[in-house]
């Protein structure tokens, strides 16, 4: 084991040991690390009255993205250490190059809006699709192809596949490439596990079926019901050659995405007079896209 892994491990080990019991944000006076406060919070600021229920999408098993569910970045960087080839967070440093990723999708509310806006900026992207929404609306899927986006799976139903049998997880995976095969005539060979959640078995089963697991190292938070600002000064504070950067195409229950549809002018202009160019996940990584 190299020294920076043992390094990462201690860290993770100090990170589960203190358990900060009673600590609060100095800004917002909100208690820190439990569990519930996120949700609870974005629930408040969600205006739940913009999202038209006629049209829901297919829901998310386990609900939709908690920031609670996700794994502490340092215990990503732990996984990476070990399973270099495996996982991707970022493209080569020494170009710049950027790719944004797109989750949850398709719908037939957001998705086509984000769809137009990249199409007017002439930006490839990669798309992250639920299966059972791939299922739904296959049509959006055969656009994104169409549109040179590269498709990738993103489970059939969201649930944490490390609470799931390997037989379950490689059920979710195949189920998804399956459809979007059946719709797109492609199958992904980039695979991104929801919430970012992981572990050995998961990270084997992808192996297994010679997929590879498509992380980020760029978070929008476009989910989270931040105003547009905040999500440009979120993604512009954190970028860097190679960037993965991450956002939503779809949404659960009560999220809206405004914020990410008028965000994404401002973010691929001004990066673009920064120098950068917008790719997809596989021309970033020099990678196939698809099996
Ligand atoms: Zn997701």
């Amino acid at each position: 084991m190299g020294h920076r892994t043992s390094q990462l491990r201690q860290r993770i080990r100090l990170w589960r040991r203190t358990p900060r019991q009673g600590a609060r944000s100095a800004r917002t006076g909100l208690p820190l690390h439990t569990p519930g406060v996120w949700r609870r919070w974005t629930r408040a600021v969600t205006p739940t009255s913009a999202w038209p229920w006629g049209r829901q999408v297919p829901p998310h098993q386990h609900g939709p993205e908690r920031l609670e569910q996700r794994p502490p970045r340092v215990e990503t960087l732990d996984w990476h250490a070990r399973y270099p080839q495996e996982i991707v967070l970022h493209g080569p440093t020494d170009r710049k190059q950027l790719a944004l990723t797109f989750d949850d999708g398709p719908d037939d509310l957001w998705t086509p809006q984000v769809l137009d806006v990249l199409q007017q900026l002439h930006v490839p992207a990669t798309f992250l699709c639920v299966g059972q929404r791939v299922q739904r609306y296959p049509e959006m899927v055969r656009r994104m192809v169409a549109e040179g986006h590269v498709v990738g799976n993103h489970s059939w139903s969201h649930p944490n596949l490390t609470q799931e049998t390997a037989a379950d997880i490689k059920s979710q995976i195949e189920r998804t490439n399956a459809v979007i095969r059946a719709v797109a005539g492609v199958q992904p060979r980039w695979f991104r596990p929801p919430y970012g959640a992981l572990n050995d078995v998961v990270i084997h089963t992808v192996q297994s079926l010679r997929m590879k697991i498509l992380y980020w190292n760029v978070d929008s938070l476009d989910w989270t019901g931040i105003r547009t600002d905040q999500v440009v000064a979120n993604v512009l504070a954190h970028t860097e050659p190679g960037a993965i950067v991450l956002f939503h195409c779809a949404g659960g229950a009560g999220e809206h995405l405004d914020h990410t549809v008028a965000a994404l002018p401002i973010l691929v202009d001004t990066l673009r007079q920064r120098g950068y160019t917008w790719v997809t996940v596989p021309v970033l990584t020099g990678q196939p896209a698809y099996l």
